[in-house]
């Protein structure tokens, strides 16, 4: 089945390196793999990512997700919000 790369709609981890006005600016990220975390979270002195790009998802570990395809992530699109000290995926869908 063909699948598009779905975009990071919201990302409210503002803390993040990658994130400017609550939307994701890196080229993509890695979901996974203990749970939906978003992995390419991380803290720097300055912000990185390009500020006219959306994420998109690269790939997702979480093969328990009804949104998991084949290792990669079929939803039309993903929220990332704060957790317990951690990005997570909000759109992940327990199968
Ligand atoms: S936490 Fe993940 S989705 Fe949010 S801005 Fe950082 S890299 Fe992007």
């Amino acid at each position: 089945m063909a699948i598009s790369i779905p975009k990071i709609t919201k990302c409210s981890v503002t803390e993040c390196a990658y994130n400017r006005d609550n939307k994701c600016h890196t080229m993509a990220i890695t979901v996974g793999d203990s749970h939906a975390a978003c992995d390419t979270f991380f803290k720097a002195s300055h912000k990185g990512g390009a500020p006219g790009l959306i994420a998109s998802v690269g790939a997702c570990k979480v093969e328990g997700c009804r949104f998991n395809i084949d290792l990669e992530c079929s939803a039309s699109g993903v929220n990332v919000g704060f957790h317990g000290g951690h990005a997570d995926c909000q759109t992940f869908s327990a199968r």
